[in-house]
Order: C-alpha cells, then structure tokens, then sequence
C-alpha cells in the first residue's frame, strides 16, 4: 500500500526528442547547446543525456563542473560549465576536456595555471558583461582579458573556444543594446588574434521569438524540457515532457487526500488549482506537509491516481499554467520536486 502512494513524475523520451527537434528546426542555422542545470530541470540528467546525445545534440550545457563530469561519463560531445569552480574542479574539467565559461580574470589566472601545471590546454569561453552584471568582464575590462588568453593561447596552454554573454529579456530595446556590447567584443578579440569557434547570447525566448540576436549556438534549457515562458504564448511543436501523479490516500466526505504535499516539492500556494481526476478537474483544497486535500468526485477510491499537473491531455494545468497562478515560473515547479517524488521515463 505504501508504495502506491508515491508520487511519480512521468516522463515521456518521445516528448523530449520531439521538442530538441522542433527548438533545433527553430533555430537553425544556430546549433543547440542543451541546458541541464538543476538535474535536467528535475526530469534528471542520466537519462536525458544519452537521449540527447543519441538525437544528434553535440553542445551541453553543465552549469557546474561536477555535473559536466555527470554528462561526460554519457558522451564524448562538447560540455561547457559556466559557473566559477575551485582549482580541484577547474584541474579535473581540464582533464576531462570540459570547455570552462570564464568571467573574471582571477578564474581565468586560476585556469590558466591549472593548465600549465597540467601541460594541457584549456577550453575557454569568455563572458562579456553585456549589462546583466552578473559575472562576465565589463567592457574595460574586455582587452586585458583578451590578452591574458590569447598571451596562454600563445604558450600552448589554453584555447579561446568562444565569446558569450546573458541577456536579462527584460526589453528588447535592453537585450538589441547588449547584442551592441557583445558584437563589439567579439570584434575586439578577433582584432587581438583570437579565433573563436562559436559566439552565443541568447536562452530558450530570446533564441524562439528574436532570431536577429541569435548567435552561432543557443543555450537553450525550458524550451527543450517543454516549459513556457510565464505568461508567454504556446510554442508550436513543443509540449511538456513529464506529468506529476499522485494517488489517493484517503476519502472522506467532501473531500480526497492525495499522497503527496509539500515535503514532495508542492508549493503550498497552490490551493485554488485544479488537479485532473477520473471524473474531471476539481480543485486543490488544501495541501500539507505529505498531503493534499482535493474536493471529491463520484466515486473516488483509495489508490486511484490522479494528475497534479502534466500536458494538458485530460484537462490538467502544465508546469507554467500552474507557476503562473504563484507568480514564478515552470522550472521552479519542476525543480523543486524532491528526490521523494520518483522519476519514471517512459517512451
Ligand atoms: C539557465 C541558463 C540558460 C538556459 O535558460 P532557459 O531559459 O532555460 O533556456 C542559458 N544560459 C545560462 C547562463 C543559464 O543560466
């Protein structure tokens, strides 16, 4: 009995095939760089990985060194990790030929010597502030960095693979001025000598919807997991990749508890949103800690599985419908279910 009230997220490979499909048709001639930060946003890397890989995707995007590590030990492609890493992850990155996203000149000193020590060559993307200011070098900062990489580039021991920067898709007027920023900077570290191979800007809505700022890659994450941007409009040929299931636990009058609450990643914010039932939607009550209360339906029994929140086919919210009603947005809801809610990936 214990086991048929765990709640499973169910994920479909189909889905999430046919969304790299569609975001790479989208966007092509730029070429994908598959985000899998937060665990695949909370669908889980193992799996993805390979599936991606197998699909054709040659660019992956690690976030952090240990989870390039994760995504190295499924494929031989390309794996950028952005985030600052101390000189143990940097050395072994090194090692296992991840491409490093360096934003200061303290990290890229660090790496440059972890090269050295190693007598091997490091992998470098260098971030431009493009107003963000969130990690990356300002403007004036831009030719010393340049120079101190292509100084390394000289020596044998490090390689400036490509230029990037984050937009803040706050307006378009912002993001047309940062693509300015960023156009200049890649001009200027071409004029010292640097040869990068790829040059990217943009995430999953601005690769969508501004083609114009679309750079050689996309680091695309949300779209390819089939979440929409909050408040956002469809995406043809996109759709969710998993549902969330919970089974009912109890029924009294009035009311059905489901097995699965907060302690399972629900946001307790939800009460008012409907969930989809053999018999139709009917709203969330309540939700505790290992508990949601839902109105009840005609005949509603202990151990029939009902739909939190999926792909719209029986009616049910998806992931961004539902971070819309909180005020955040669908990763959040993905990315916080816990290690309690299993993972199923089905074809
Ligand atoms: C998360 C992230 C992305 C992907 O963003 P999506 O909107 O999920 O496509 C791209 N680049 C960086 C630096 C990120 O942190």
């Amino acid at each position: 009995m214990e086991r048929m009230s765990v709640p499973v997220l169910e994920i479909s490979r189909g889905a999430f095939r046919a969304n790299i499909a569609a975001v790479r048709a989208r966007i092509a001639p730029s070429e994908l760089m598959l985000v899998m930060k937060d665990d695949a946003y909370g669908h889980g890397i193992e799996w993805a990985a390979a599936e991606a890989a197998a699909t054709g995707v040659t660019w992956f995007g690690a976030y952090d060194v240990p989870t390039a590590q994760r995504i190295r030990s499924l494929t031989d492609a390309r794996i950028f990790a952005w985030a600052p890493s101390n000189d143990e992850e940097a050395d072994a990155a090194i090692t296992a030929g991840i491409d490093l996203g360096i934003g200061s000149l303290e990290y890229l000193h660090a790496v440059i010597a972890g090269a050295a020590r190693q007598n091997s060559c490091v992998r470098l993307h260098l971030k431009i502030d493009t107003g963000l200011h969130r990690n990356g070098f300002r403007p004036e900062a831009w030719d010393e960095a340049v120079a101190v990489a292509r100084a390394a580039e000289e020596r044998g021991i490090a390689r400036i693979v490509g230029v990037w920067s984050h937009l803040a898709e706050a307006s378009d007027a912002e993001d047309d001025a940062a693509r300015a920023v960023f156009r200049w900077a890649v001009q200027r570290a071409e004029d010292a000598g640097a040869r990068p191979e790829v040059r990217h800007l943009t995430a999953s809505a601005a690769s969508w919807w501004r083609p114009e700022l679309r750079e050689s890659l996309s680091r695309i994450g949300a779209f390819c997991y089939g979440i929409r941007s909050a408040d956002g409009p469809a995406l043809a040929g996109t759709a969710p990749i998993s549902r969330l299931t919970a089974a009912v636990d109890a029924v009294d009058d009035g009311r059905v508890t489901l097995g699965i609450g907060s302690f399972h990643g629900v946001p307790s914010t939800l009460r008012g949103a409907r969930v989809a039932t053999p018999a139709g939607l009917r709203e969330i009550l309540e939700v505790d800690g290992a508990s949601t209360a839902v109105e009840a339906w005609p005949g509603a029994h202990i151990g029939q599985r009902i739909i939190v929140f999926g792909t719209g086919a029986d009616g049910e919210a998806d992931a961004t419908a539902l971070a819309e009603r909180i005020d955040t947005v669908g990763e959040e809801i993905l990315t916080r279910l816990t290690p309690a809610v299993r993972r199923v990936v089905v074809d």
